[in-house]
């Protein structure tokens, strides 16, 4: 398929690189295709950044058809522009559409699409440290009916943001509240998928949980509530008397690219790394023990991000003084540095 692209006329003025913040500005331009069945995926196209008309009986305003990914990309110092790990996000994206029963996309003609319109957006990646250019790509349904039933249109956009360096002064801690009340997700579920109502329905426990000086939840499972899962809209790992733990894929957990790429990193550094179900009275016996030394959430927004304090049962759980820990720093350093290609990258991660 041929891609379109009608540049604007009017470019917009680019933020300074110490006043981005995440997510609030967009660039000049973005890349649509459009979906009917029948036909399948047609009229790609680059054009100027602009709200979209929609049918208010759209089903993704009514069913949350809807999926969508998040990722990178970097300006290197040679002024290469590096993406990472891209298929991974369009093949998550296809199993999520497989979930919200939405048809696939063509991964390599999707990371085509992205690739001119960053292309043409390249004087939009910001060169600071610690700044990228987020990616959003998205799905969502179309069809103007209110039958709870799969839409037969789909647009598939992307859309890019300039963004800020997620902590002002490296990596710092963050105070985590374990969830009791309310879950993310459950087995047989949609906890898998990145999908919009997974997100809608985790608000409520963050808004709790920030009122009372927390900035993320630990979620545990959706049925015994016993076992850990995720942090906010990260993966979670802890390191315990030398071992790093992460919770084993469930169905429930949505399978993150840093979380996979730490794995790698790890076994590449023959540091025992292991994928199971891991308790919260297990990580508190751990913690009680001496034995707990780290724990970090995974995510492509903060790549690392280190716990530094989890409340408990009412009692408040200082994890390695609530200090960030040897392990984060040297994965969040080596990971960057892959990524912004500062360091060698011996997996072949970067496109
Ligand atoms: N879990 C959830 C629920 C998320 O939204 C994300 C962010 N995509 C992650 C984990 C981390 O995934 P990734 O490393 O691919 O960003």
């Amino acid at each position: 398929m041929k891609i379109d692209v009608q540049l604007t006329t009017a470019r917009k003025q680019k933020p300074a690189s110490d006043q981005l913040v995440f997510g609030k500005t967009f660039t000049d331009h973005m890349f649509i295709m459009d979906y009917t069945a029948g036909t399948g995926w047609h009229d790609a196209r680059i054009v100027p950044y602009q709200p979209i008309t929609l049918d208010p009986a759209s089903t993704v305003f009514h069913y949350g058809q809807t999926v969508f990914e998040g990722l990178k990309a970097y300006m290197t110092k040679d002024e290469q522009i590096l993406l990472f790990r891209p298929e991974k996000n369009m093949q998550r994206m296809n199993r999520s559409n497989d979930r919200l029963c939405m048809p696939h996309i063509d991964e390599e003609f999707a990371l085509e699409g992205l690739k001119q319109l960053i292309t043409i957006e390249r004087d939009w990646i910001p060169t600071a440290e610690g700044t990228s250019l987020y990616i959003r790509p998205f799905i969502i349904a179309t069809e103007p009916y209110l039958g709870v039933s799969p839409s037969k249109r789909y647009q598939f956009i992307i859309i890019l943001s300039p963004v800020g360096a997620y902590y002002k002064e490296g990596i710092n801690p963050v105070k985590i509240a374990v969830e009791n009340q309310y879950v993310r997700a459950a087995v047989g579920g949609t906890g898998n998928a990145k999908t919009a109502g997974n997100y809608a329905g985790s608000l409520k426990a963050q808004e709790v949980a920030e009122a009372a000086g927390y900035s993320q939840v630990l979620w545990l499972d959706g049925k015994e509530k016993q076992y850990i899962e995720e942090v906010g809209s990260m993966n979670i790992f802890f390191k315990i008397n030398g071992e790093v733990v992460t919770p084993a894929l469930n169905g429930s957990i949505l399978e993150g690219v840093t979380r996979s790429s730490i794995i790698e990193l790890l076994q590449h550094w023959n540091i025992p790394v292991t994928e199971r179900r891991i308790s919260i009275e297990e990580l508190y016996q751990a913690y009680k023990e001496g034995l707990l030394e780290e724990a970090f959430g995974t995510g492509t927004a903060a790549v690392i991000s280190p716990v530094g304090e989890l409340f408990w049962n009412g009692e408040k759980l200082i994890i390695n003084d609530g200090k960030t820990g040897e392990l984060s720093t040297k994965l969040y350093d080596t990971l960057t540095g892959i990524q912004t290609g500062k360091v060698e990258d011996p997996f072949g991660w970067t496109v």
